[in-house]
């Protein structure tokens, strides 16, 4: 345990004042406490020391989200919250206010002031990276970090239109690009929507 970790000091020391609502073989879920921002707001927290949520292995992370899954569900049945906001802070930039890693779970109520805000409306829209040519170096530039935490991109098989042996097949293949191009008309008309939506973010 490092020098100046609250919550390895909490889990070590003071495991009265940890409010859990939720627990696995390696997180707990806790309220925040004592200065909750939303009843019920809560932490998935793992039980040792990792410094951020990029420190979990694989493992960790698919029992991460089964918990977080569990304590969606759980605020949403106990305490009637009409909806729910989870958030991970990652680093010190990305808001991460303490050395452990964890994710929030807010309850979010619809009677509340702040009720169909969504948490990204915190970033307000830049116009300097809104030109085609600044999305194509961003794209490349995550693309080309081929990081892959668990499959390395590289490793990953390439996507190919499946090779066409019968004209029954051939058929059927044409049936079901109608039906996705149905679909995408009604995606891109909600998309058209969604855009026109004075909503600043998501
Ligand atoms: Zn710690």
């Amino acid at each position: 345990m490092p020098q100046q970790c609250p919550f390895c000091y909490f889990i070590n020391n003071k495991p009265e004042d940890i409010w859990v609502v939720g627990e696995t073989e390696n997180f707990y879920a806790w309220l925040e406490y004592p200065e909750p921002r939303a009843k019920g707001q809560t932490n998935i927290v793992p039980k040792e020391h990792k410094e951020s949520l990029m420190e979990l292995t694989e493992k960790e992370w698919d029992e991460a989200m089964g918990l977080l899954r569990e304590i969606v569900q759980s605020v949403t049945i106990g305490l009637d919250a009409d909806g729910v906001s989870v958030t991970m802070n990652i680093k010190e930039a990305g808001g991460q206010m303490v050395p452990h890693a964890y994710i929030q779970i807010f309850p979010r109520f619809s009677g509340d002031e702040n009720a169909g805000t969504p948490t990204g409306a915190i970033f307000s829209k830049k116009q300097e990276i809104q030109s085609e040519e600044v999305f194509q170096k961003v794209q490349s530039s995550i693309k080309d970090a081929e990081v892959g935490v668990n499959k390395p991109l590289k490793q990953r098989p390439k996507v190919s239109k499946r090779h066409m042996e019968s004209t029954e097949e051939q058929e059927e293949k044409e049936k079901e690009e109608e039906e996705k191009e149905e679909e995408n008309e009604r995606n891109k008309n909600a998309a058209e929507q969604w855009k026109r939506m004075k909503r600043g973010s998501y």
